[in-house]
């Protein structure tokens, strides 16, 4: 789950690492109260679960109350990367020496906590992991081992951090960072900028923070922060319906029982030369119930074309996967084209019940490869 950056900021805030004071805004009004209750000049920042607001015009200082209502007024309903700013935080505006560039993440591949820092921040990470991969310092944790300050000391200097303060607060950042990332079950924590002012005071002015799904039940003051309308509305429903949903972005929409049976459907979809739109696993289930809701989920994704059943019976019966889908079809109206590959326990008893009661534009193929073929015909 990704947090917007007030929120990763609160997370920073309960974990003792600095960030500038703000107030949440979701109108041009709430814009103006927040900066004059802040005093002074602000920032009014776009709240969206991307990155680059910056270039996309979705952060702009603002010298008076007047400013902020009018930036708010400008960036409010703005479209940055296919994300609607409906929220906005007005921060009370920073004056900025130098940006530097601090995050944690996992290493798959070590399996272990990844620290990374540049005082070339402010931009890209990526850019400058390709155009200057020397000015990037990174740093593993082991997780047994924990935390350790020279690991602090070792990212600050390398980056090459000469200033005593400045190294100081950065090296207490970063052990903090370390901790509020392994205390939320953080995927990623990533400061960009981490800055200076011209005080020599570091602060983080922007967050963002990415909390792991399956951990989300042990942080629930941080599962409260998701914001449903952040979501489109086939991931809302599949969230509300527990289904393994994964949006894609083709046009044939996939059910399957199993990860691998669906894994190799998306491939077979590929082989046929179509695209899947998304996919849900029905796990063991396949009984009218758990049909009826994948399809709403599925089906509420617009860029589905054609829908692709693969069943592989083994404990679940085709027989009554078939019945299942039978019965979620009577309960709900499908228009599009739906193919059913079945095969495995009881296939061909599933395949006949299909084939005796099944509405016109349902279609029954005998293997894997037919089916994938005829949803992709279909979707065009
Ligand atoms: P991003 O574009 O989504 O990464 O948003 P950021 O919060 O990182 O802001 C982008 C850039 O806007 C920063 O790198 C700063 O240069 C600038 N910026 C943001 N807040 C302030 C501020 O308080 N004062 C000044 N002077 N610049 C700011
Ligand atoms: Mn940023």
């Amino acid at each position: 789950m990704d947090l917007y950056e007030y929120q990763g900021k609160q997370l920073f805030e309960r974990h003792g690492i600095p960030v500038s004071e703000g107030r949440l805004a979701t109108s041009s009004e709430e814009a103006r109260a927040a900066a004059e209750e802040l005093g002074g000049p602000v920032v009014v920042k776009a709240q969206v679960l991307t990155g680059g607001r910056g270039k996309a015009g979705g952060i702009k200082l603002a010298a008076t109350p007047d400013d902020a209502a009018a930036r708010a007024g400008d960036i409010l309903g703005l479209d940055i990367r296919g994300h609607v700013v409906r929220r906005l935080w007005i921060e009370r505006a920073s004056d900025i020496a130098r940006e530097y560039y601090l995050s944690i993440t996992f290493d798959r591949g070590e399996k272990k906590p990844l620290f990374m820092f540049t005082t070339e921040g402010g931009v890209d990470i990526e850019e400058v992991a390709a155009t200057k991969p020397d000015a990037l310092v990174r740093l593993h944790v082991d997780p047994l081992e924990g935390f350790q300050p020279w690991q602090a000391r070792r990212l600050v200097y390398g980056g090459g951090v000469t200033d005593a303060g400045e190294q100081k607060q950065i090296a207490a950042i970063v052990e903090r960072l370390y901790a509020a990332f392994v205390e939320t079950d953080a995927m990623l924590c990533e400061i960009n900028p981490l800055i200076v002012t011209p005080d020599g005071e570091v602060r983080a002015l922007d967050s963002k923070f990415t909390v792991d799904d399956n951990a989300l039940y042990r942080h629930p003051d941080v599962a409260e922060m998701r914001d449903p309308e952040s979501y489109p509305p086939e991931e809302r429903a599949a969230r509300e319906k527990g289904v393994t949903y994964v949006k894609l972005d083709g046009e044939v929409g996939i059910l399957g029982n199993g990860a691998g049976l669906v894994m190799s459907t998306l491939d077979v979809i590929a082989l046929a030369g179509g695209r899947p739109a998304n996919f849900c696993d029905l796990g063991g289930g396949g009984d009218a119930e758990g049909v009826v809701d994948a399809l709403e989920v599925i089906t509420a994704d617009p860029q589905v074309k054609s829908i692709l059943f693969n069943i592989f019976g083994g404990i679940t019966r085709c027989d009554e996967v078939a019945r299942g889908i039978l019965a979620a079809l009577d309960r709900m109206t499908i228009t599009h084209p739906i193919v059913v590959r079945l095969d495995g326990t009881n296939a061909e008893e599933g395949r006949r019940l299909l084939q005796e009661a099944a509405p016109p534009n349902l279609y029954v193929e005998p293997t894997m490869l037919d089916a994938a073929r005829k949803a992709v015909e279909l979707a065009r």
